[in-house]
Parts: structure tokens; sequence; C-alpha cells
């Protein structure tokens, strides 16, 4: 079936690795009509926004986006495309499987977690403000309406996916208010799922922990800036940012990117390591039904991971994007 899909090629390495993707998802035998939209940096110079309503308008029809990391000014210069992406279009969860199966850490074998973190409010709300000389305030907004979103994703995501346990990671013992009510509202939800086992943690003991021990968590809701940092370290366990994918989903719409950012030092190197893109896009076929499609990515990633023989700088090796991208094809159409 041909499917019609947003494509954000991004900025910084966001162009080389979805274009690895794209070649990718072709020989896979994946039939798509790629709808190109600019966002970042390069849109901002064209068309003086970094984010034109067209990129909004295309995700609306199109209902599915393969998207490439965009770079945010840091301390200064505009609001964020993704907070504000994600924002628009009301891609409250974010879905992050972190795994140790593509055998690329020593440390760790046994890493099978998914992070589930709120995508909508906390101190990604935006609202900073200078209020005296030398004091200024961000502010961290947490709903009850947000938090019962995010934790009925969470449980339903764990019973669909046979998972059994499900940690909220919290500060409340310090953040009472806000981040009380996001953990009461999850053990409120919890009790509609009696078979899945619920816990909560406190995110620094929640870091230590991971990396003591990572095999103890199965599904991890979290809230915004915890989700974002813990994804991070998640990430860290199994090999890097380069092969972690990720999903932002929304009631009826869903845009599929890397965990990773845009990698400015990198940038046109052609040294970035694909996979975590091409990871997002397998779950995409997954998500539009393409299991097959979706299978034999997962099992040429799994092949070329295990021959150790083209990886990208990331992963101790010396193969470029291409090279990496190559191997990749030449497994799947072999
Ligand atoms: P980053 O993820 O871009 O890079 C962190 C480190 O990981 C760098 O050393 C980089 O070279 C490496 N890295 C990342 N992806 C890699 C890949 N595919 N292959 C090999 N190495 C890889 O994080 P950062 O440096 O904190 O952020 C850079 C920019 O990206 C910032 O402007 C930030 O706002 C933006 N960002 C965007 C997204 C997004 O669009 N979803 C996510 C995170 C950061």
């Amino acid at each position: 079936m041909k499917h019609r899909i947003t494509l954000i090629p991004g900025d910084g390495i966001g162009p080389e690795v979805t274009s690895a993707a794209q070649r990718v998802l072709k020989e896979a035998g994946a039939e798509i009509e790629w709808e190109a939209v600019e966002a970042g940096a390069l849109a901002l110079e064209k068309y003086g926004t970094p984010l034109p309503d067209s990129v909004l308008d295309s995700i609306r029809k199109n209902k599915v986006a393969l998207k490439g990391p965009v770079t945010t000014p840091v301390g200064g210069g505009f609001t964020s495309v993704n907070v504000t992406l994600r924002k628009q279009l009301n891609l409250f969860a974010n879905v992050r499987p972190i795994t140790s199966k593509y055998g690329m850490s020593d440390r760790y074998l046994n890493v099978d977690m998914v992070i589930i973190r709120e995508n909508t409010e906390d101190v990604y709300a935006g609202l900073e403000q200078d209020i005296a000389p030398g004091v200024a305030q961000t502010l961290k907004i947490i709903t009850r309406v947000a938090s019962e979103r995010i934790a009925r994703f969470a449980f339903d995501y764990a019973e669909k996916n046979g998972r059994h346990l499900v940690h909220a990671v919290h500060k409340a013992n310090i953040m009472k208010k806000s981040d009380g009510l996001f953990l009461n509202t999850c053990r409120e939800i919890s009790n509609s799922y009696p078979d899945i086992q619920f816990k909560d943690i406190i995110v620094d003991n929640c870091a230590m922990q991971m990396v003591m021990r990572p095999e103890q968590f199965d599904v991890m809701v979290l809230t915004n800036l915890y989700g974002d940092i813990i994804s991070d370290l998640g990430s860290g366990l199994v090999g890097g940012l380069g092969l972690v994918p990720g999903v932002n989903y929304g009631e009826d719409l869903a845009v599929f990117e890397a965990v990773h950012g845009s990698a400015p030092d990198i940038a046109g190197k052609n040294m970035a390591n694909p996979l975590a893109v091409i990871l997002s896009a397998e779950q995409m076929m997954r998500y539009l039904g393409e299991d097959h499609i979706a299978n034999h990515i997962k099992h040429a990633v799994i092949v070329l991971l295990t021959e150790r023989q083209y990886l990208t700088p990331d992963m101790g090796g010396t193969a470029t994007t291409t090279e990496l991208t190559d191997a990749l094809i030449s497994e799947i159409v072999h």
C-alpha cells in the first residue's frame, strides 16, 4: 500500500540520516510518497520562521511524519521547534524504547525498557521571565489532565505490549505539589490496571539504579524534563544516541524521530550513525501496518550490528554514514 508521509530533514546531521532512512525504506519495499517540508535554521533563513505553517499543515494532512533533528539556539534565539511542534499538534506522548539487544554495549546485556515521556507541559511550557535584575523564573506546569492522559497511555502501552511493570519517575519529595500531582494521578490510574504492577521512584535514585541495575526497569512514565534526561542516560547504557529511536504520538498523528539532536560537531562529515532514524522509520512501518517491511529492516540491522563490520565512529568503528547504509541495504536486498 502506498503511504503519503511528511518528511522533515531538519538541521545538522538531519538531512544525512533521514536520506539514509529514505533509501533503506525504499529498498525494503516501502511505497512512500514523501512530502518534504523545511523546519529549523534553514527555514528561518528562507521563510523568516523556523516552523512555517506548511510543516504543521502537512503533518495534520498526512497524519504521519519522519523527522530529523532540529537545532535550538542555547540561552536565547527562537523557541524550540520541537517543543512548538509537539504543543501545536498535541503530540502528548513520546515513546523511546531502549534495548541492549543490538549488542553494542559490553557492560549491559539485559536492558529492555520503554521510556514514556509527557511531551506538552512541565518546564517546557515556555513560561519564563526575568522577575528582577539577576533573578529569572521558569514555571513548571503539571496538570491532572495531562498526567492522566500520559499515565493511561503508559499502562495501555504496557498492556498491549506484554509488559508487566510501570515505574512513575518523580521528585515528589521536593516538588510536593507538581510532581505530587503527577505521582498521585499515576497511582490512581494504576488502580484500573490490576494486571500491571505499579512502582514509583525518585528521579535521582532512578538515575543511579539505571546505571547499577537497568534490568529492573520495564515501562517508565515521566514528566517532560525527567523524560528527556533519562532517555539520554538510557541511550548511554545501550551504545549511545545513534541507536535509540522514538515516536511522538498525538490523538491521531504520529511523528517519528530519533532521540538524538542535530549533532553540529559531526554534521556534514558523513560520520553520523543513521540507525536511530532508520529504527524510527522501522517503527513507522509497524505503525502503518507494514510489519513485513519493519521486520525486514530490523533483522538487517541486527545482522549488520552482529557482524560488527560497518560501524560508525560513535559505535567504535570507522565506517561512514554511506558505507553503513549501503551495507544495510545489501543485507536487505540479498
Ligand atoms: P546531540 O544529540 O545533537 O549530540 C550529543 C552528542 O552525541 C554529540 O557528541 C553528537 O556528535 C553525538 N551524536 C548524536 N547523534 C549522533 C548520531 N546519530 N551519530 C553519531 N553521534 C551522534 O545533542 P546536543 O549536542 O545536546 O544538541 C545539539 C542540537 O540538537 C541542539 O540545538 C539541540 O537543541 C538539538 N536537539 C534536537 C533534538 C530534536 O530535534 N529532536 C533533540 C535533541 C537535541
